[in-house]
């Protein structure tokens, strides 16, 4: 590096520190210049290689007989007190946590190392014009995408547990929209009219039983497991995900609600309204995507006929190239 190099480093290096230090990260519907590509520069994590979302395709699970049903406890009962319903800037959160030990929602089973407790939920969406959920599903996305984000109940608090790969336990979950309203959705969606600013907060009139949220209990089975992170920055790798089958269904009249509500921080005088609120597929690198004990989708299952041939045909053929020679 020449004096001449060296000195447009000096010159150009203290304006990118600058920027990273001060800079908020944002949505490519924001501005692009703060979306999920420069997260990275904010936060080195956010390029890591356990990351989150990730594409989930099918033709490439692997079976784990030991993901059995996952034991939901305190999903079933509306608990005493209130529930703050929040426009964090990013998306609209409903925090659940609570004061009292005996109020506690937690999941464990599932192949969960452990007990999780319940602390927030939020959503992620699109527009009028597109799907906006995070995980994707053979490459497709979905409408919007639900996520429930446990902690595990041996770390005292958020920041120690992200300090682990198993301190974070979140639930998510594909919407499609029907016709009908959900009317176990209205507490929300009415909600939202309240929060319709970056920083406004509301308490919701009543809880409600968190499973009416949730597709039928009978269809809690089936589900996909991976390793990965927080799909925000800091980008956590500490979340143990659990993508489920069956989708959430929500009328099309609510969903529009989370489209015209709701907006993100003002910046200036422009004030946007909050779409677009997803990260794209990450890299799943060395990772798995593993398939709970009653998830319908196997390797094959799902593959078009072409591949359902060519797959045991060409496992035949690797086996022959890769076996060692007599
Ligand atoms: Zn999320």
């Amino acid at each position: 590096m020449g004096p001449r190099e060296l000195a447009l480093t000096f010159l150009t290096l203290p304006l990118v520190v600058r920027a990273a230090a001060g800079g908020q990260w944002c949505y490519d519907s924001q501005d692009p210049k703060c979306g999920p590509s420069h997260w990275k520069e904010l936060k080195a994590t956010c390029g890591g290689n356990k990351q989150s979302p990730v594409n989930i395709d099918r033709r490439w699970l692997q079976r784990d007989r030991r993901l059995g049903d996952i034991l939901f406890e305190g999903y079933d009962q509306a608990p005493p007190g209130k529930w703050r319903l929040a426009n964090d800037g990013h998306t609209v959160v409903l925090s659940l946590a609570s004061e009292s030990v005996s109020e506690h929602i937690t999941i464990s089973g599932g192949g969960l190392p452990g007990r999780y407790r319940a602390l927030q939920l939020h959503f992620h969406w699109g527009s009028p014009a597109r799907n906006g959920s995070e995980h994707t599903l053979d490459g497709h996305q979905l409408p919007m995408e639900l996520h429930i984000v446990h902690i595990n109940v041996k770390y005292q608090t958020l920041a120690e547990a992200k300090g682990h790969p198993n301190g974070l336990a979140v639930l998510g979950f594909f919407f499609q929209v029907s016709e009908t309203p959900n009317t176990n959705y209205n507490t929300i969606v009415v909600g939202l009219r309240n929060v319709s600013h970056a920083g406004d907060s509301v308490d919701l009139a009543s809880t409600f039983r968190l499973s009416t949220l949730l597709p039928d209990g009978s269809r809690l089975s089936g589900y996909y497991r991976y390793q990965g992170s927080l799909t925000t920055p800091d980008c956590s790798e500490a979340v143990i995900w659990t993508v489920f089958e069956e989708p959430v269904e929500i009328g099309r009249d609510q969903l529009q609600v989370f489209f015209s509500s709701l907006h993100f921080p003002a910046a200036g005088s422009t004030l946007l309204k909050m779409t677009n609120n997803f990260r794209p597929p990450q890299p799943l690198r060395s990772r798995k995507v593993f398939a709970s004990r009653a998830a319908t989708a196997s390797s094959t299952a799902l593959a078009p006929a072409c591949c359902q041939l060519l797959s045991p045909l060409l496992l035949l053929a690797l086996t022959g190239l890769f076996s060692p020679a007599p």
